[in-house]
């Protein structure tokens, strides 16, 4: 017997598949989905089985080495998600080694599972957290309006009838999603199917376990996200696997869960950018989670309150039943939003805002202020010299942190410390344009001295347990104003919250990216969305500078067909996604020379098979824009790109693939794939 071993932890530019022979005592073993250790290049390497054949097929006058072990005693990875790992690899251009990386619990045998005794079980499962203990559960009573009445029914509808449909829940903020998704979830489980449940954040697995502890018990449910060990998240795979685990609750790297007879998969908060991968293979979730739902017959749920322009033309095309919850389940109503304009941009707080937060305090009640942006003063200037604070490994500008006294760039995380004199001229003349959360917390500290003030962003919440601490408090009124980044924005059901206040809701200027307005409604809606969900009388205030007035204007009348609308005519007027397809290839290297040269070769090679292609094809496609990155250097490494566009992502698909398949690489220049683009700094 002979058999295709895709070999692990390979780099990336190097092949990876390769056949080796099996010993005749390994022989007649189902090995396909197995991991093994094999001989390769005088090293033992880990390495996936993806086929098997007879010693006839071996290629002749080829002496083949052979498997040294199998790790699995059984196979690890099914044959669905084997041949998603091959999808994975081609359409997202990556290698065979990487993908499989990213399906695998762990790459190494270091966490096989071991029989366990049953107090190592009782253990394992204590560390999960407190969930409602191991009885089985059932849906227990509840009433829906009549609006979620109907989206249960047609989910349970299309679950039962075992075929691949895809159906998007698209919900006002508090119109109950969560509830209907969950107990749709507990019907599928009880009819004895499986669910996989995702959600773009940590922070809202912590949420909704919550909910699903409610109705699902610990033996049934499972939560994994990048925070899990290996070793858990391993467990969690052979369990998933032997049908244990029927619900898997979890951020994108559960897309992959082995959950048996999977029929309902659910994308929670569809439109955020956290479901796109950030290395390679750079994959999204929603195009992962409709290939399995393809594969296993199952629904596929899309749910938010601000569907992404993909999913919006998906329903307006058909290809994806809307189900609408157009109020909340509460009695409150929607929040009354107001705009203000500011003339002064230093102005913080509006006298308006002023006002408002006032009042809420008086009467004990909690404010909410969100600013998108951490730190406490961005873009230092000299104005006698001209001396900006870039940072000197990356091209962007670096933003000075009070509490560390240093300045921090964001890309790279490197710390410069402060300087009171300008480093070029010695002057002390700095202007900067721009403030983040830190500087608003002293200026509130001010305001007011006798309330508690508490900042929630990724620089005080690092420490662990630290958000959910903020949350607690927040709910019990020991914090009376938080004030915070998008953190603040998701899944909080905060009882007596009745003023959320936008800092500032302006747009980037600056930045080429298309989907900018789509991002910032989306973020404004959900944000705004914490206010009032149990009362009446409820208020958003919105503060701006006078950018980015027409999704306001959308936001403050509710009219938010018109803003897809307006959107979706800008997009085809452009063509640009979700009417177009991108492709987009970044090279980075710390040699600035030898990445030119590279770049020159990578445009020849490119050139040339985008003209092919075109001649061909019945896609059109074309580079739209190559040379140096928005961001031309990160971390000491600079980059250039090529931007691809075209009718059909096939199309640019198959371009890579050939261009990958033909550059000559070089040690010190990395290339980048990403089909399908968020990122385009
Ligand atoms: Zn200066
Ligand atoms: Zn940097």
């Amino acid at each position: 017997m002979i058999v295709q071993v895709v070999i692990l932890d390979l780099p990336y530019n190097v092949r990876c598949d390769y056949t080796y022979s099996v010993p005749p005592d390994l022989c007649g073993r189902d090995l396909v989905g197995c991991r093994v250790e094999v001989p390769f290049s005088r090293q033992r390497k880990y390495g996936v089985v993806i086929s098997s054949a007879d010693d006839a097929d071996a290629p002749e006058g080829i002496r083949l080495a052979s498997v040294l072990r199998v790790i699995d005693d059984k196979p690890l990875l099914s044959e669905e998600l084997l041949s998603l790992g091959k999808w994975i690899s081609e359409f997202y251009v990556s290698s065979m080694s990487e993908s499989l990386s990213l399906i695998l619990p762990s790459t190494h045998d270091r966490y096989r599972k071991k029989p366990k005794t049953r107090s190592e079980k009782d253990r394992g499962l204590s560390s999960q957290g407190p969930c409602g203990g191991n009885k089985t559960k059932t849906n227990a009573e509840i009433t829906f309006n009549d609006e979620q009445q109907k989206a249960f029914d047609k989910i349970a509808e299309c679950v039962a009838a075992e075929d691949f449909r895809m159906l998007y829940l698209r919900g006002v903020t508090g119109s109950g999603k969560t509830e209907v998704l969950m107990r749709a979830a507990r019907k599928a489980v009880d009819e004895g199917h499986s669910v996989l449940y995702l959600v773009p954040e940590i922070a809202l697995t912590n949420q909704l376990r919550k909910t699903a502890s409610e109705l699902f018990s610990d033996d049934e449910m499972a939560v994994v996200h990048s925070n899990v060990t290996q070793k858990m998240r391993t467990d969690i795979f052979e369990r998933c696997k032997a049908g244990e685990v029927k619900m898997v609750l979890g951020t994108r790297s559960s897309a992959f869960s082995p959950l048996r007879d999977l029929k309902m998969i659910i994308v929670d908060e569809e439109q955020d950018q956290s479901y796109k991968g950030e290395h390679s293979p750079r994959f999204h979730v929603r195009q992962v989670v409709q290939k399995r739902a393809q594969t296993n017959r199952s629904t596929l749920v899309f749910a938010s309150a601000t569907p992404s322009l993909e999913c919006m033309k998906a329903i307006n095309d058909g290809k994806v039943e809307q189900l609408v919850l157009s109020r909340r389940i509460s009695d409150s109503g929607m929040p009354d939003i107001v705009t203000v304009l500011r003339k002064n941009a230093d102005d913080v707080i509006s006298d308006e805002l002023l006002e408002l937060m006032r009042n809420e305090l008086d009467n004990n009640r909690g404010v909410i202020l969100f600013l998108n942006r951490r730190g406490y003063l961005y873009h230092y200037k000299c104005q006698t010299c001209g001396f900006e604070m870039i940072c000197p490994d990356c091209s962007v500008s670096m933003t000075y942190h009070r509490s560390r006294n240093t300045f921090v760039c964001h890309r790279c995380k490197r710390e410069i410390p402060y300087f009171v004199r300008c480093p070029q001229c010695g002057n002390s003349n700095e202007l900067y344009s721009g403030y983040g959360t830190e500087y608003v917390e002293r200026v509130l500290k001010n305001l007011f001295p006798f309330s508690s003030i508490v900042r929630m962003d990724a620089d005080s919440t690092s420490r662990k347990g630290e958000s959910e601490r903020i949350i607690r408090d927040f709910e019990s009124g020991k914090i009376n104003i938080l004030v915070g980044t998008q953190m603040v924005s998701k899944g909080f059901n905060f009882r007596n919250l009745r003023l959320v206040g936008i800092i500032n809701a302006s747009q980037n200027n600056m930045s080429a990216d298309f989907r900018q307005d789509e991002r910032l409604f989306s973020l404004l809606v959900q944000v705004a969305g914490r206010s009032g969900r149990f009362s009446k009388d409820s208020k958003v205030l919105i503060q701006t500078d006078g950018s980015a007035c027409e999704i306001i204007k959308y936001i403050e009348s509710g009219q938010f067909d018109m803003l897809y609308e307006t959107e979706m005519s800008i997009r085809k007027a452009f063509m640009l996604p979700p009417f177009s397809r991108m492709g987009r290839i970044v090279i980075r290297s710390e040699d600035e020379v030898a990445l030119k040269k590279f770049f020159g070769e990578i445009s020849f090679l490119l050139h040339k098979l985008v003209a092919d292609a075109s001649k061909a094809a019945r896609y059109k496609i074309a580079i739209v824009q190559e040379g140096p990155c928005p961001v031309c250097k990160e971390a000491g490494r600079y980059r250039m790109q090529f931007l691809l566009k075209s009718g059909s992502a096939n199309a640019i698909v198959e371009v890579f693939n050939l261009l990958k398949g033909r550059i000559e690489y070089k040690s010190n220049v990395k290339v980048d794939f990403d089909v399908d683009p968020f990122d385009f700094t």
